[in-house]
This record gives C-alpha cells, sequence and structure tokens, in this order.
C-alpha cells in the first residue's frame, strides 16, 4: 500500500522516546482553532510513497535511532490512512523498531482502532475534556473521539497525552480539574502541557485561510504546569 506522505523529520526528539523518523502525513479531517499545519488538511496532498519506502528510510537511519528510538507517524491524521499506517507498523516491528501513533484520536473505524491497537505507543492529543468542547476547538463530531478513549482505557494502550493550553480556551483550573478526570483509567506515562502559540499563522495567510485562533493568548506558567 502507499502512504500519502507531507514530509519528514529526520531526527525527532519530542514525538516519542529517543531519536526518532517522524513521518507526517497528509490530510487531517479536524480543523482546530490552534493549528499550525494546515497545510497538512487536504486529504488529497502528500506524496504518494510506498510502504516499503518508509521502511527502507527507517532502516537506513537505524544506527541514529538506536535502542530507544523509532519511527513516529504524525500529520495532519495519520489515522486517515488507517489501514497503509497499520501495514508499515507491522513492517516496521517485523524490523525491531518501535512504532508511535500521534493522533487526534477522533477516527473511530474499525482500521483506525487497529493500527491503534499495532502502535508501540499512542500520542494522544486532549482537545478538550468535554464532547461540547472538542467540537467548539475542532469543528468535528465529539463521539469517535470519546468511543477512542474507551477502546484505549479497554486495552491499556500506553498513552503520551498533549494538550495545547491557551487563554481564553482552556487555562482555568476547572479545565485542568475536568481533564485529569477525561485521563482517569487511561495508562498515561506522560502529560505534555503545550503552551500555545501562533508560529504557523504565516501559513494561513499563504494558504488564504482565515485563522480562527486570533482571539487566543499563550498561557501563564502556572495554567501550563500539570
Ligand atoms: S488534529 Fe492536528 S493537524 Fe488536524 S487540525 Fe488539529 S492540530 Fe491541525
Amino acid at each position: 500500500m502507499n502512504l500519502r506522505v507531507h514530509s519528514y523529520e529526520s531526527f525527532g526528539a519530542v514525538d516519542g522516546p529517543g531519536i526518532r523518523l517522524v513521518v507526517f502525513l497528509q490530510g487531517c479531517p479536524l480543523r482546530c482553532l490552534f493549528c499550525h499545519n494546515p497545510d497538512t488538511w487536504p486529504a488529497e496532498g502528500g506524496t504518494e510513497t510506498p510502504v516499503g519506502e518508509v521502511v527502507r528510510r527507517a532502516l537506513r537511519m537505524r544506527p541514529y535511532l538506536g535502542r530507544s528510538g523509532g519511527v513516529t507517524f504524525s500529520g495532519g491524521e495519520p489515522l486517515l490512512q488507517a489501514e497503509a499506517v497499520l501495514e508499515a507498523t507491522r513492517a516496521l516491528q517485523a524490523q525491531g523498531l518501535h512504532v508511535a501513533l500521534d493522533t487526534s484520536g477522533a477516527l473511530d473505524t474499525p482500521a483506525a482502532l487497529a493500527a491503534l491497537d499495532a502502535a508501540d505507543l499512542v500520542l494522544l492529543d486532549v482537545k478538550s475534556p468535554t464532547p461540547e468542547g472538542f467540537r467548539a476547538v475542532t469543528g468535528a463530531d465529539p463521539a469517535p473521539y470519546w468511543n477512542v478513549l474507551a477502546h484505549l482505557r479497554a486495552t491499556g494502550k500506553p498513552l503520551w497525552v498533549r494538550q495545547v493550553v491557551a487563554q481564553g480556551l482552556n487555562d482555568t483550573p476547572a479545565e485542568k480539574a475536568a481533564t485529569r478526570a477525561l485521563l482517569e483509567g487511561l495508562n498515561v506515562q506522560r502529560v505534555d502541557r503545550l503552551p500555545y502559540h501562533e508560529l504557523g499563522v504565516h501559513k494561513y495567510e499563504a494558504l488564504g485561510i482565515p485563522y480562527r485562533g486570533a482571539r487566543l493568548a499563550p498561557p501563564s506558567k502556572e495554567a501550563l504546569a500539570w
């Protein structure tokens, strides 16, 4: 199968343990207020790349990845290409490589759940602790995300959780408490709260897309702490 690849990062140090080849996949069904990669949104873009080519690229990097690193599929939303991601995950694992899946968790198709099950680690976004908040941030139906959460609870999949925190969005103590409650029962190994920033705004201008995050601002240090 082919993957639609947006781009690669060869020495990723934040998208999973160790040094990683990060494969950014094209296409995302969400439209997050604070997205800094709107260029990944269209599903029809990217470069069609056979799974075997991605595996060969990872194997060429193996000396740098070492025992602690591996490959991370990110996006965009990698679960939009769940069947090819599953095939790639199995092929990489067959070579002894650790595979992480960096996802918004917003797709609950059987193929998406199978890709989540196959990953060694899931990097899961928390867009909002409530379904209403999820819809407001992403513009999408929240039901699949809550189904994915239930699945991840049932399977005990190891998770690194990521949440963008912004003033005017989710920086209150009540929001933090609600996020803790949302994560109960999940196998959370790490939580990264990332400050909202506006580094991607120029991409909206270049693409002629209105930027919806204009009313947001970076959070205080206290609000960001977990
Ligand atoms: S899920 Fe990620 S890529 Fe998709 S819109 Fe949200 S921030 Fe952007």
